[in-house]
């Protein structure tokens, strides 16, 4: 009897271990190249295609893995275009400003009630906000609401 020594499956079991690590790690790192492209589209005011590239993603892992996924009208939430004519727009109501700090430097859209949590890409629900003060807010849910400022 030798506990050290591989057994055929164990080895197999390994193998396969490595093989998922390594398709994950793959995948990890895809996700972090898009989420650095995106913010910077997004900085700039530009309409990121987050549905699209989601939907293709899942849909390839699926392929691969040989399951069969819903069809998208059925597994996203149909939003508005997010343009950046909207962005401006936001901007100009919010004269160029972070709402929280003041500040006109590094601004950024942001969701009031974020969007991952069902909020709308309407007017009424987009702020503007400066880089440092987006990533502190992150997708917290504020307790009220912030109306639109009238200039
Ligand atoms: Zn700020």
């Amino acid at each position: 009897m030798n506990g050290t020594r591989n057994t055929p499956v164990e080895l197999l079991y390994a193998e396969q271990q490595e093989r998922e690590e390594q398709a994950l790690a793959a995948i990890d790192r895809i996700a972090h190249e898009l989420i650095e492209e995106t913010s910077y589209i997004s900085h700039w005011g530009g309409d990121v295609p987050y549905d699209s590239v989601i939907e293709t993603l899942t849909e390839r892992i699926a392929e691969i893995l040989g399951v069969t996924t819903p069809p998208a009208n059925k597994r996203l939430r149909k939003r508005e275009s997010f343009t950046a004519r909207k962005s401006l727009a936001v901007f100009k109501r919010d004269d160029y400003k972070c709402v929280f700090c003041g500040t006109p430097d590094d601004l950024t859209v942001d969701h009031v009630y974020p969007w991952s949590k069902g909020g709308s890409d309407g007017m009424e629900n987009l702020q503007t906000l400066c880089a440092s003060c987006n990533s502190k807010k992150r997708d917290k849910v504020p307790n009220k609401r912030l109306g639109s400022v009238a200039s």
